[in-house]
């Protein structure tokens, strides 16, 4: 009993609690009042304390909480039945997080090419700089070393590749792989976008081998980019869908949700008794899901997106253009945007912490901004104003 915590001392926090937050706000015990420009890492897509959200997982709690996937769950009928008619999918697993979405996704990759006779197909490829979760399995599909080291073997059947190189890529399949599982724009990576003619270029790739074709939309999701899916952007007709993806994140809004969504074809094989979980699409997850997608679905709500990006895109390359000195580039879409830092992105984000602004850091040093989808030009023009506070104080203290 000699720790200061007894929580595991996996996270490095700021010495910051919020008791309340409302909307793009966070507000602390000491009355402190916060922009939230990190959404809990892109997972309160429609800010804090949503009034839709609050009613919905209030009236679910009042009505039932869990019966387990013993039973049918109205909601997940439901929710299933949007998600598929929203996208590419037929099917839809539900379950906790983001890397549970992953690993159901991995799984039905390879029972697919199981059940068609060729279980030998394990292999799923992935790209450097990628960030799949936390679990065996997903710390090997992410490959990178500093999440791997001291966890044992890596687990086998991932094989990783340079980010946009192609030749290397077309070299590592062959007559093990299964699969190439892809996130359309690296969200940990440090905000890194795959062209558009790249993904078309993988489902042709996928097609021409009889692979799969899986995403990682558990960041780029559900309205994060300005699409319902980042993948949308490299066509709306289907010409970049996969056959399998992972979503989580924003779809919750704040509770935990995840799911893989499959085609009919990829999902055949998963029949009873070869996946579960315990909570995955338990009725207080799924009251809260369709509530995101009744706000995400309305007419007009992602063009607000795209809207309100173009807006923050501006004021981006404006402070770029400003502090040729601390910032390197802008990057992103939709609402996942980055600043490439020239010092230490953690020096930029603790000055804009300093100043009442929260974001949070990527890969590449980059300087993440998730703003909910709901954010207000008035409160974009705000985040700008308190961010070149925040740069201006770095510009003193360094002259
Ligand atoms: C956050 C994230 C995950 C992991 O999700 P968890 O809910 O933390 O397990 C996987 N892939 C991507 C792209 C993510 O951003």
């Amino acid at each position: 009993m000699t720790a200061s915590s007894h929580v595991f001392a996996t996270y490095a926090q700021p010495d910051i609690e919020f008791v309340r937050g409302e909307g793009v706000r966070l507000y602390d015990a000491q009355g402190n009042t916060f922009m939230d420009l990190t959404s809990g890492i892109a997972v309160n897509s429609l800010g804090h304390a949503h009034p839709h959200l609050v009613d919905a997982l209030k009236s679910q709690a009042e009505t039932l909480w869990h019966t387990s996937n013993l039973f049918k769950v109205p909601g997940r009928e439901k929710l299933a039945d949007r998600l598929c008619e929203a996208t590419f999918a037929d099917r839809v697993f539900f379950t906790n997080s983001g890397a549970e979405a992953l690993e159901a996704a991995i799984k039905t990759a390879r029972r697919y090419h199981f059940a068609k006779g060729n279980p030998e197909r394990i292999d799923i490829i992935t790209f450097e700089g990628a960030f799949h979760g936390r679990t065996l399995a997903t710390i090997a599909a992410g490959g990178q070393a500093k999440y791997l080291e001291g966890f044992g073997p890596k687990a086998p059947g991932f094989i990783q590749v340079p980010f946009g190189d192609h030749d290397a890529l077309h070299a590592a399949i062959g007559e093990t792989t299964a699969g190439i599982l892809i996130e359309p724009v690296q969200g940990e990576g440090g905000i890194r976008s795959v062209p558009n003619q790249c993904l078309r270029g993988l489902r042709e790739l996928c097609d021409k081998h009889g692979i799969l074709l899986i995403y990682d939309e558990v960041q780029t999701g559900v309205g994060r980019t300005g699409k319902l899916f980042a993948h949308e952007w490299a066509g709306e007709n289907g010409e970049a869908a996969p056959d399998i993806m992972a979503i989580a994140k924003g779809i919750g809004g704040g509770f935990p949700v995840g799911a893989c969504l499959a085609t009919e074809e990829a999902a055949a094989p998963m029949i009873v008794g070869t996946h579960g979980t315990t909570f995955g699409g338990n009725p207080l997850a799924m009251a809260v899901g369709n509530a995101v997608l009744d706000i995400v679905l309305e007419d007009g709500f992602l063009e607000e997106v795209r809207r309100k990006s173009l807006v923050m895109q501006q004021i981006l390359a404006e402070l770029v253009d400003t502090y040729p000195d601390l910032l390197e580039d802008t990057r992103g879409k939709g609402l996942l945007l980055g600043m490439k830092a020239k010092i230490p992105n953690t020096d930029i984000i603790a000055a804009f912490r300093s100043e009442g602004l929260l974001s949070v850091a990527a890969g590449d040093n980059v300087v993440r901004l998730l703003p909910p989808l709901v954010i207000t030009e008035d409160e974009l023009r705000e985040a700008r104003d308190l961010m070149v506070r925040g740069l201006e104080a770095i510009r003193n203290k360094n002259s």
